[in-house]
């Protein structure tokens, strides 16, 4: 499964993406998004109060269900302080989801395999037939867990996550680029209202 790492960045390309004007400072976005983006591993805090991280990890916050109870959620928050409730929905529950995207697309080798994408609609678990992101070696306790940070196997799969983002983010900013190049000459070809009538005006005339 990917790690914090690659969420985050994931959150950071959804922000780049959204024109939303709920923040007024661009990193407060990123944040907000990245959190999000994070926020399915919450389950890691229910089995660690038990001793074993993994014990309820995968499961309800790693679906489709969990992700729209976010966004509604998010969008109660900005509906209540007078902001519109379906941009902050989707934002937030894009975000959450984006979580399990990625987990999807990752080599899960711990059973069962892959997440409950689409609870509460089905409790199977799925996962990519081809993953994206290698695995992670973590541990079943705290320490294990802690200690498993600076393995060489998870070391060489943190470095691949940030080649691949390094990767989408160049076709992010290559997509932005063209978007906004496409918008200007599209501006520029088409003739103001303005300019249409005056030049009505002057054939009639
Ligand atoms: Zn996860």
């Amino acid at each position: 499964m990917p790690s914090p790492i690659a969420h985050s960045l994931m959150g950071c390309l959804i922000a780049r993406s959204s024109s939303q004007p709920y923040f007024e400072k661009p990193w407060q976005l990123l944040i907000f998004c990245a959190a999000l983006a994070n926020l399915p591993d919450i389950d890691y805090f229910f089995g660690i109060a038990q001793g074993a991280p993994n014990l309820y990890h995968r499961q309800f916050t790693h679906s489709l269900g969990f992700a729209v109870l976010i966004g509604l959620a998010c969008g109660l928050f900005f509906k209540i302080r007078g902001r519109r409730f379906w941009p902050m929905f989707y934002l937030a529950g894009v975000s959450c989801f984006s979580h399990v995207v990625l987990d999807f697309f990752g080599n899960d080798t711990s059973h069962p395999l892959g997440v409950v994408a689409l609870w509460p609609f089905s409790s199977a678990y799925f996962m990519s037939p081809v993953p994206i992101f290698s695995n992670l070696l973590k541990g079943d306790t705290l320490v294990e867990l802690l200690k498993a940070v600076f393995r060489m196997h998870n070391m060489a799969a943190l470095l691949w996550e940030v080649v691949v983002f390094v990767l989408l983010l160049s076709l992010q900013n290559w997509h932005m680029k063209n978007r906004f190049a496409l918008t200007t000459m599209v501006k520029r070809r088409a003739p103001s209202r303005e300019h249409t009538e005056g030049a009505q005006g002057v054939r009639e005339f």
